[in-house]
Formats: C-alpha cells, structure tokens, sequence
C-alpha cells in the first residue's frame, strides 16, 4: 500500500486488493491479434509418431497460428475406454516446425564431397565419370566418408543435388547392375507420396528397397524380416483387454502419450504391469511391481526369464489340455509332447501333443491354452469342446 493510503498512489479508485488502471489497453491487441485466424481445418501429424490424433489448426495469412486438439475420435465400443483424450506436447507444438529458422529448405551436401565434385565437372568430366573419379578413387573416397557425422555441409542447388544423385544410381548400376541399389523412402506414416514416389523410383530402376528399420535403428531389424510386419502390430485400444503386462525399452507416457491412458485405464480391467526400467520412468507409476535392473544387465535378466521359463514353467507344455488336467507339476502328465511321430504313413515334425484319448493334437496350442488357464483361472468357464486344437494350413489360389 502507498503512503497515501489508497493502494496505488496514481490518485484512481482506492481499493487494497486491486486497482483500477486509467492507462491505455492497447496492448491487449496483441494477444487479440495472436488468437486471430482466417479459417481452420483437420489435420494431424506426419512426425512419425504414427499417432494420427485429431487436431484443427487456425490459418492466418497462409500460415498456421495455433492449433487445437479435438476429442472426436469415435468409440470402439462399450468395452474399451475412449480413445481421446489424445495429443502430446510435441504435436501441439508441431506447427514451430515449419517456420523454424534451423530447417532445412535447401539441399546440403557434405562440403568435402562437394569440392571434389565440382572440380571434377569443372575439368569437363560427364556426370558418371566424375563420380567414378571419387568413389574409385581410394583416398577421395575415404576422405568424404571419414566426414561423416562432423557436419561440413554446404548448401547447393537442387540441380546440382539431383545430377550427384542420379550419377550415382547410373555409376552403380552400370558397375555393379541395378540390384544393387540400396533405396531408402520417407516412412509411410510420415508421407505416403514421398514414401511411394521413392518405392516407385527404386522399383523402377530395379533396386532393393530397405525397410525403414534399418535406416533408423530404432527398432527390431529383424522383426519385419521374420514376420512381414511392425513391432507394434497390436492396436493400443487392445491394451486395455490385456491381463499382465511386461513394458521395457519404452517410457509410454512420453513416447506414446496419445495412448498412454490405456496403461492406466487397463488397471480397472484388472490387469497388472510390471516396468522393467533403471530409473522411476513415468511407467513405473503404472506398476504394480518394478524391477530396476541395472543398466547393461537386461539382456541377462531376459535369459534369465527365458531360463525359469524353460526349466520352471515348462509343465504348461506337458499338462493336457483338452483332459482338463490341472496346470500344474505332476509325477506323471496324462498325455505326452511328441518330437517325432508318423501319421498315416507321413512324418510330421515336432509340436504335437498325444491326449489322454490318442488322439494327435497341436503342442504350442495345447501349451498356449495351459498358459492361458493358468493366468485367468475362469477363461474356460464354459468349457472346453469346441476349441480349435488343431490349426490346419489352407492353400488359398485365386482365378482369374
Ligand atoms: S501423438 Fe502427438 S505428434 Fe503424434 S499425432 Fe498425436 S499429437 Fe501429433
């Protein structure tokens, strides 16, 4: 409070707990202004995030002002929880990302590379020999590979970028034949027409195109290889149905934020997670237990698991089934895993189980459902005819 006694000392409207400004407001026109907007419209994120969450962005002057998160994404069913809320601080962030000083708008090649190049071409070389004269050419070739990763970039023009480019295509395919063009595309769920436009050129030219797992390293190399798919092959609203979690290798609340509240939504379907992490990550709060295991030591305590698994837990396998045999140690086991057995005349490998019946069933499927039994006591509750114990391959041909 002033001397005066009225709180402000700039002769207005006394008061102790506010007072009244007679000063000019003018400059409440520029938050007005930065909430301004011409038109919206839909859109998400093609940050590679593949999250896919709604968003309308406000439109100014041709360039996006802010954006806002929208909650219409439809339910499932009466089941699962909603999808929204979604977003995360990245997407509602995203539109800096355009009109940041610091992106890239033009082509950059390693300066190193560059010098060799244009002097070659400035020597009257054609683009494919010029290119033969670096790459075959050990210590220039050594040279521009040993710049990378130590910046050196030098803008240049995109035709001058594209000629490198296609010089190299040309120089490999004419050496080494097109198969041996080794094609990177921008993701599918980042840009589907960057990502087919690069497939289509590499098809084209008969290369081999690389998944982008191999360019990034973030994930599993082998998994699309082995199994023609992603990691994450399961939708995250399938989260909620699931009865034991074990997360490692992934902090979803800031990695997956868009569908992290099914981590904790699937608590109230009675479902229980462990974290696996070395620090108290955002999971662990999740957790109903979590193993801090030390850094460098996860690859370990995963043989470690696999190991009780095979020795402790392997009665799942041996307990039959479709007997109703408890799932549980015994002296003795009702039916018997078959490594090697002849059916009709015809070998069959492994994976066969005998039940107490003789009749031949499939063993991962007998183990599978044992497992299941164990883990939810009353998933069998309405018994167990009808289940498919013996999955059968289908030839499937088409006519045209
Ligand atoms: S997860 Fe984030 S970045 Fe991805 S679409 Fe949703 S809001 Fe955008």
């Amino acid at each position: 409070m002033s001397k005066n006694g009225n709180g402000n000392g700039n002769g207005s409207k006394a008061s102790r707990w506010f007072r009244e400004m007679d000063e000019p407001r003018k400059w409440e026109d520029f938050y007005r202004r930065r909430w301004q907007y011409d038109k919206s419209v839909r859109t998400s994120h093609s940050v590679n995030c593949s999250g896919s969450c709604s968003w309308e962005v406000f439109v100014k002057n041709g360039m996006i002002t802010w954006e806002l998160q929208k909650t219409d994404w439809p339910q499932i069913n009466d089941e699962t929880p909603n999808y929204e809320p979604r977003g995360c601080q990245r997407g509602i962030s995203a539109s800096w990302y355009p009109y940041s000083p610091v992106r890239p708008k033009f082509p950059y090649v390693r300066g190193v590379l560059l010098d060799f190049w244009r002097a070659e071409r400035k020597a009257g070389k054609d683009p494919v020999a010029a290119w033969a004269s670096i790459v075959e050419n050990p210590e220039r070739s050594q040279k521009y590979r040993n710049a990378r990763g130590k910046a050196g970039w030098r803008r240049t023009s995109w035709d001058e970028a594209t000629e490198i480019i296609a010089a190299a295509k040309v120089y490999t395919i004419k050496k080494f034949g097109p198969d041996h063009l080794a094609s990177f595309s921008p993701i599918p769920a980042m840009s589907m027409v960057s990502f087919l436009s690069g497939h289509r050129l590499s098809n084209l030219l008969g290369g081999t195109m690389l998944s982008f797992y191999e360019w990034y390293h973030d994930l599993p190399h082998v998994m699309p290889m082995i199994w023609g798919d992603q990691t994450d092959v399961h939708e995250s609203a399938d989260w909620y149905q699931g009865v034991y979690w074990i997360v490692m290798g992934s902090n979803l609340p800031m990695t997956r934020t868009a569908d992290a509240h099914f981590a904790s939504e699937h608590k109230y379907n009675g479902g229980k997670l462990v974290n696996l992490s070395p620090d108290y990550s955002d999971v662990t709060k999740f957790a109903d237990l979590w193993v801090p295991v030390r850094p460098g030591t996860d690859t370990a305590f995963l043989m470690a698991c696999i190991h009780v698994i095979l020795q402790e837990e392997r009665y799942t396998s041996k307990c039959s089934f479709a007997d109703n045999e408890p799932v549980e140690k015994h002296e003795r086991y009702w039916g018997k895993r078959l490594r090697s057995i002849s059916i009709h005349g015809k070998r069959v490998k492994c994976n066969l189980f005998r039940r107490l019946s003789g009749q031949i069933i499939n063993g991962d499927v007998n183990g599978a459902y044992n497992i299941l039994a164990k883990a939810v006591p009353n998933a069998f509750a309405e018994g167990r005819e009808g289940l498919a114990l013996v999955p059968r391959s289908l030839a499937i041909s088409r006519k045209c």
